[in-house]
């Protein structure tokens, strides 16, 4: 057939997310999901929803949640915005910080999703290779560039810079905005978000998918300067004045009432991938001390498809990267001890 528009398609690799089983008897540990419900404010907030009040548009700038964001950092709340998880707030931080002819930069391993926001919204990016331990130096981003993207902890190598090294990064970089993304920082015991009120050009982004359960609400924030929150919102009412819809305003509220409740889920999952990993490594894996809720492992004698294989058949879902430099590694994510008892028991079978 004859399609001469077909050259003006987007030509795009899009994100490949974990696998969703069809089976509800699968243990789950390929996408970083919270083994423990959220917290019982949320299940409240969600059975006491009035529908009649979805007839009306929810608050355009998501102001309940922003206000119980900033009360939980200590914060006004113009320091906060809301968007529809982070990958929403990520996609609008690019669109809205992003646009300098110099590539932004971010390491060669981290989260795939950015490469694709470079190649949808036009992006120039240049990747700066980690060390052969999967380590971020900071002075490896003292070069001329047009923003910078970090996890931090980073993913999937689990590894945290100190609050120390992110300064230093951003003293060497106050001409470009600099966005350390905090998806897993809950499980570390680094945030930079006490650093916004020093660095007026650097932006943290937060989600509620992974240390407070709502995966599947789709919320999240960032914090930066008022001055920087003005232009996400400029963005965010170009393509859509109504991000975080009005169920989700509930329920992210009620999860960051709750600080007992968030706190003591983040302490069970430490301590559940403390003891995975010390187990892990008394069956010959390698792998770095994690900050986040998933462990990042090789095994010098076992190779990591033949592993997600041998577990996927088991029932087991972990995650394999077949990508230059880390198609050695695995990324398990930490459930209840129960499921990480069963991971084990298969993984000894194995060794
Ligand atoms: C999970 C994740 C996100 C996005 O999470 P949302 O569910 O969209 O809030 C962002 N960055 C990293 C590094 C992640 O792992």
């Amino acid at each position: 057939m004859n399609r001469p528009w077909q050259k003006n398609l987007i030509n795009i690799e899009p994100y490949t997310a974990g696998e969703q089983p069809k089976s509800d008897d699968i243990i789950k540990l390929n996408a970083n999901e919270n083994p423990y419900p959220p917290s019982p404010l949320v299940q409240k907030a969600i059975a006491g929803f009035d529908a009649e009040s979805l007839r009306l548009y929810p608050p355009m700038d998501a102001a309940p949640l922003r206000r119980a964001a900033a009360k939980f950092y200590g914060l006004d709340p113009e320091w906060v915005f809301a968007g529809n998880g982070s990958d929403d707030i990520l996609a609008t931080a690019f669109r809205a910080f992003f646009n300098s002819p110099e590539p932004i930069l971010y390491p060669d391993i981290t989260y795939s999703f950015y490469p694709v926001w470079c190649d949808l919204l036009r992006v120039p990016y240049k990747t700066i290779p980690v060390d052969s331990s999967f380590c971020v130096h900071t002075e490896d981003y003292y070069i001329p560039n047009g923003g910078i993207v970090l996890p931090n902890p980073n993913a999937p190598t689990t590894i945290a810079l100190g609050l120390g090294e992110i300064e230093e990064l951003l003293e060497h970089n106050t001409d470009s905005i600099v966005i350390i993304d905090e998806a897993y920082a809950d499980f570390s015991d680094v945030s930079c978000v006490p650093l916004v009120k020093k660095y007026p050009n650097l932006v943290v982004t937060q989600t509620l998918s992974k240390s407070r359960s709502l995966a599947g609400m789709r919320a999240a924030i960032a914090i930066a300067d008022p001055y920087l929150i003005k232009y996400l919102d400029a963005v965010k009412d170009s393509y859509n004045s109504y991000p975080v819809d009005a169920v989700a305003i509930k329920a992210a509220c009620a999860a960051f009432e709750d600080r007992e409740y968030f706190e003591e889920t983040c302490r069970r999952v430490i301590a559940t991938r403390e003891r995975t990993a010390a187990e892990l490594r008394r069956l010959g894996f390698i792998l770095p001390d994690s900050g986040t809720n998933f462990l990042f492992v090789t095994h010098p004698e076992h190779k990591a498809e033949d592993i997600f294989l041998f577990l996927r058949e088991r029932g087991i879902y972990i995650r394999y990267f077949k990508k230059p430099r880390i198609d050695s590694y695995l990324r398990i994510t930490v459930g209840t001890d129960e499921q990480m008892d069963k991971l084990l028991s298969a993984l000894r079978e194995l060794c």
